[in-house]
Formats: C-alpha cells, sequence, structure tokens
C-alpha cells in the first residue's frame, strides 16, 4: 500500500518490537508519513500535532506485522481439489482472492508470500494491493504452479478437455520446465512455486513418496528462476523430494521464516489481548490441496477440508 500521510500515534497497549527486546509495558508506538519515528514507553514519547491519527490498543499487544509466508490468496472454502481450480470462474476468484488479501490483514498480516495462484491473479492483486484500489498484506507473487505431468496437481481428467492452465503449468522434462519459468517470469512472478513430491492427502494418485517432478526437472526450474534472479520454492513431503529440491539450489521448501520488521506505518499492528492472530490468519491462507485447507468466507465462517494432517502445498 502507499506510504501514509501524517501523524498517527498508536498507543494504550504494551510493545513488542519484533527485535527481541523485553515487551514494553504503557508504550506508544509514533509514526510520521509512513515511518516509525518512536517505538517505546508512552512517558517518553514525543509531542505530536492535535491533528495526528489515534489509535487506541485498548490495553493488547502493539507488535510489528505478521508475515504469512505460504499464502493462497485464491484459495476459497476449499474441501476437494477440483475446488482449486475449476470450481469458479476467474471472475468470481479475483474477487475472492480480494477477499482473502483483506482478510489477511485485518488478521495482522502486512506482509505475505504467494504459495501459487490460480490465473496469475496474485500479480494482479498485487498491484491492486500498492496502488490502495484492495486492501491488503505487501505481497510477493507466484502465479501458476509447476507440477510434472500425473503429477499431484494433474488432477483433472482429460476427458474433461478443460484446455486452460488455471492454477498449475504442467511439464514433461527439464526443457518445459524451463519454458515454464519463462513463461511465469514473463507473466510478472517474483516466486516460482514448484511440486517436487506428492501428498499423503492424495494416495491414490501422488502420495508424500511420489515424485512428481525428477531432480532434472527441478534442476532446470531452478536454474532457470535464478537465471532471473527469481526465488523458487516447494511442496515437499518425503526425502527424495526434499533432497531433489535442495540439491539444485530451491529457497524454500514450505516452512515458516523469522522476519526482521519493516519499520513503516504499514508493518505494525494493534491486537486486543483477545485476540489471537497468529492462528486465525490461516484462515485467509491455503496450506495445500485437501491437507487441512483452511478458508474463511467473507460472511465469517470457516471450513477446514477434510484429507491428511496440514501441509504445505
Ligand atoms: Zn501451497
Amino acid at each position: 500500500m502507499k506510504t501514509a500521510q501524517g501523524v498517527t500515534v498508536v498507543a494504550n497497549g504494551k510493545l513488542v518490537d519484533g527485535t527481541g527486546s523485553p515487551p514494553v509495558p504503557d508504550a506508544a508506538v509514533v509514526m510520521k508519513d509512513g515511518r516509525v519515528v518512536y517505538a517505546g514507553p508512552s512517558a517518553g514519547a514525543p509531542e505530536v500535532p492535535p491533528e495526528a491519527a489515534r489509535i487506541d490498543a485498548r490495553g493488547g499487544t502493539i507488535m510489528p506485522g505478521l508475515v504469512e509466508a505460504h499464502f493462497h490468496p485464491t484459495y476459497f472454502n476449499v474441501s476437494e481439489l477440483a475446488d482449486l481450480d475449476i470450481k469458479y470462474p476467474v471472475e468470481y476468484v479475483t474477487i475472492l482472492a480480494a477477499c482473502n488479501a483483506k482478510l489477511a490483514l485485518e488478521c495482522g498480516y502486512t506482509a505475505a508470500r504467494s504459495g501459487g495462484s490460480l490465473h496469475n491473479i496474485d500479480v494482479w492483486l498485487k498491484k491492486a494491493i500498492e496502488e490502495d484500489l484492495v486492501p491488503g498484506p505487501r505481497l510477493a507473487a507466484s502465479g501458476r504452479e509447476i507440477c510434472g505431468a500425473g503429477g499431484l496437481m494433474d488432477w483433472n481428467p482429460d476427458h474433461l478437455k478443460l484446455g486452460m492452465e488455471g492454477l498449475i503449468l504442467l511439464i514433461n522434462g527439464p526443457e518445459e520446465g524451463r519454458r515454464a519459468v519463462r513463461k511465469l517470469v514473463k507473466d510478472g512472478v517474483e516466486w516460482v512455486k514448484t511440486y517436487p513430491t506428492g501428498d499423503a492427502a492424495a494416495p491414490d494418485a501422488a502420495d508424500h513418496h511420489t515424485l512428481c517432478m525428477t531432480f532434472e526437472e527441478m534442476a532446470a526450474v531452478v536454474a532457470e528462476a535464478h537465471n532471473f534472479r527469481r526465488k523458487v520454492t516447494g511442496h515437499c513431503r518425503a526425502t527424495q523430494g526434499i533432497k531433489n529440491a535442495l540439491r539444485p539450489g530451491s529457497t524454500r521448501w514450505s516452512t515458516a521464516r523469522s522476519w526482521t520488521p519493516r519499520r513503516s506505518t504499514s508493518s505494525w499492528s494493534a491486537t486486543r489481548r483477545s485476540s489471537r492472530p497468529s492462528s486465525s490468519s490461516t484462515r485467509a491462507s491455503c496450506t495445500g490441496p485437501r491437507s487441512g485447507c483452511r478458508s474463511r468466507s467473507s460472511t465469517g465462517t470457516r471450513r477446514r477440508s477434510k484429507g491428511g494432517p496440514r501441509a504445505p502445498g
């Protein structure tokens, strides 16, 4: 989102600044033109003009915004694999993605990295957020995901003749992997999402031991992504797939990472003591097809999919 203007004060709360310092009771955070100029005890806060915006933390915790490191903005009330791509037309999925972005921000997430998106929607959602058209976290886009033909994400039967590359770019061989990366780069992605393995939630198709991409395919994808200075992440479930992802130099394989807070208005949030942003955040994200994906509708209802253990997808 664009940088805020004017002075904003967040007060009446306990400060956890994210640096490892002890919490500061009765703290205040002062921001000027989108930059944090003070974070510490209220008694030491600088004078602010009377027209400054004031946010009452109501005795809760004042903290940097959280980061969702695996966010699927286009997943919504997923209960089966087909819900991930052919359940709704692209027009409606785009609206749902905007709702999910808003929900993520409201849950306290001020930054998110997409773990894959239907129809390249996250690339354009990122642009809409940055231009203040819709509210949402700062977003790193991944666009469509890459999976080997016949792998976990190749679930739609051929007789349907869908003829679309909605969620997945299916590949056969390293050269098609390179081609897929080049397309994603042209589409505007920052991260490349891959499927080195299947998932225990799909035992009849490609379980967690099944390699959905060969080492050669992974190596080609990683090399081409790095050629364009992009990063690679992967859905890895079992040892060989993890090795195939790591040996070529994939940047991540679906684990959370620590984060150093940026000192800007959009990076800080005040949470009430009674709120639980860490757990509620997953309502806006989906961590994997049929493996504990959670989403929450704009009306506040929440569903959790059936299937195996919760798993990054
Ligand atoms: Zn995922």
